[in-house]
């Protein structure tokens, strides 16, 4: 284990954040790394559990003592291997994942739990560093091919677990770039998009081909698709937005949140043009939607140089501890402050949005809103109720819906005849990721809904397992949390 007595001498630490007024200058990174010797204290906190409930909260089943006692020791080549053993990207979790794994720490029944995520990107970032991630080639070839639809977290996992089985692997993205939502979602001062690019460089040397700009479905048909390849793999994400149909929401200024991000990511990227320009500059903003989605959008409109940022949530403020109903090791639902509330954006609880309103050239220029309670219905279901006499106008000029997805887009899947759930998410059982059409799997969001990185990885790792089962009889590619150590 890490050091006996580390959690009883060590606070828990995890990078400092630059302060708010230079970080919203630019769209860079602004965490501040922490020194090694303060890592390795950190990695020292971890107690070595008998039952090790960290692992319960992780979906990848990474060995989390394991690496945080490599860290204590400074064996940070061993740390990686570790690591890399359940995790193809932990560069991306470790900067990105809500760390599930923490809230089930058992440190943190009394106590800060261990910095797990942080230790885990910083495994990562030494790893890249010292050179030790190369590409691994496959030693042979099994001549099959496989076609991965979509590029997101959970299509990288797949195409890499694939490849290593040794099958080649094509993945095809509508998108100009790889990375789904890493690339195109969130913005790059949660993570710089050279992150993905470097490792898709080693994606790349392992063999793996990348077709960007292709629509499968659209620009090549399913039935090409299934002639070509042994197997296909659906990793095309949750990508259908959920819409807010209320009087005005087709005012100029009335903008869904991904339209917003995905345009700011490119215009970081490089690109100059576009046909609509979307900016919070000089705007009263109102992000409508608390989640995730709804926190990028807070950060980006500050460093666009919004006059104020307003964020509305329509569930009532959780509480800053965890609900007696929700106990420890569970994942538990409480208020959650994200870098970029912290900018400066008032958060506004138990609201509705009733009304846009517009000028006379159809622009945006405020909206209304109800107070809202949730109380117990019939059978004792919690319903939403309007509070009478709330009413307020609120002056806003560009409004950002944040509302979540609502399922997978269809085309390719109705080509393929394949059976969806009512939200519209590809059926297909955890037992071994089959859609209902032979050869034909579904992973990530595609399958589970809107969810994480963390989950998207974890089913593209399994899912590749079943793939290669299917076409082999037999798969030497790890499952959840079985390890591979050997292997960076
Ligand atoms: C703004 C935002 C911020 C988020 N922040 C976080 C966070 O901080 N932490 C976290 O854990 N999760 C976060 N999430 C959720 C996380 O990004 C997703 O759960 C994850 O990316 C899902 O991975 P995926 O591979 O299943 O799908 P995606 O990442 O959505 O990738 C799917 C890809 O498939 C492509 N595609 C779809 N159909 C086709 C087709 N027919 N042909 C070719 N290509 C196709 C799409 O263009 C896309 O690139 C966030 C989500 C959003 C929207
Ligand atoms: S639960 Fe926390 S303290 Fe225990 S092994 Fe896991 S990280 Fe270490």
């Amino acid at each position: 284990m890490g050091k006996i007595t580390g959690f009883l001498e060590y606070k828990r630490k995890t990078e400092p954040y630059k302060p708010v007024e230079k970080r919203i200058k630019n769209f860079k990174e602004f965490t501040v790394p922490l020194k090694e010797k303060e890592l390795r204290d950190q990695g020292a906190r971890c107690m070595d559990c008998g039952i090790p409930f960290c692992h319960s909260g992780c979906p990848l089943g990474n060995l989390i003592p394991d690496f945080n006692d490599a860290v204590y020791r400074g064996k940070w080549e061993k740390a990686a291997q570790i690591l890399h053993a359940t995790n193809n990207f932990p560069e991306f979790t470790g900067r990105l994942c809500p760390a599930p794994c923490e809230e089930a720490c058992v440190l943190g029944i009394n106590e800060d739990p261990v910095s797990i995520e942080n230790i885990e990107k910083n495994i990562a970032e030494t790893a890249f560093e010292k050179g030790w991630i190369k590409a691994i080639p496959p030693e042979t070839r099994t001549g099959k091919k496989i076609a991965v639809i979509g590029s997101g977290p959970a299509g990288l996992a797949a195409a890499q677990q694939l490849n290593r089985a040794g099958h080649w692997v094509t993945v095809y993205e509508r998108d100009e770039k790889p990375g789904g939502l890493l690339r195109y979602g969130i913005p790059d001062f949660k993570m710089e998009k050279h992150v993905i690019d470097r490792r898709l460089k080693v994606l790349e040397e392992e063999g793996i081909v990348f077709k960007c700009g292709v629509h499968i479905g659209i620009d090549v048909p399913a039935n090409k698709l299934k002639k070509d390849y042994d197997a296909i793999v659906l990793c095309g994400g949750a990508t259908v937005r959920r819409k807010l149909p209320i009087e005005g929401s087709d005012l100029n200024g009335v903008v869904q949140a991904m339209d917003f991000l995905a345009q700011n990511n490119r215009r970081v990227a490089g690109k100059k043009k576009f046909e609509e320009e979307i900016i919070a500059t000089d705007k009263h903003v109102i992000v409508i939607g608390g989640g995730d989605t709804g926190s990028d959008c807070i950060g980006t409109s500050f460093r666009q140089g919004a006059k104020t940022v307003t964020n509305f949530e329509i569930l009532s403020k959780p509480s800053e501890s965890r609900p007696q109903d929700q106990p420890w090791p569970f994942w538990p639902m409480r208020l959650r402050t994200s870098s970029s509330h912290k900018e400066g954006a008032e958060r506004v609880f138990s609201i509705s949005t009733k009304k846009f309103i517009g000028d006379e050239d159809g622009n945006l220029k405020g909206l209304i809103t109800s107070e809202v309670e949730w109380i117990k219905g019939p059978g004792g279901r919690t319903v939403l109720k309007e509070i009478e006499g709330t009413e307020k106008e609120w002056e806003c000029d560009l409004a950002l819906l944040a509302l979540g997805f609502t399922g997978s887009e269809m085309t390719l899947a109705e080509q393929l005849g394949l059976e969806a759930d009512t939200r519209t998410n590809i059926k297909a059982s955890v037992k071994d990721f089959k859609t209902n059409v032979p050869g034909v799997f579904v992973a990530g969001d595609q399958r589970r809904g809107q969810s994480l990185i963390v989950w998207a990885i974890s089913e593209g790792r399994q899912a590749a397992y079943h793939v290669d089962t299917y076409l082999m009889g037999r798969s030497d590619l790890p499952l959840k949390g079985e390890g591979d150590l050997p292997r960076v």
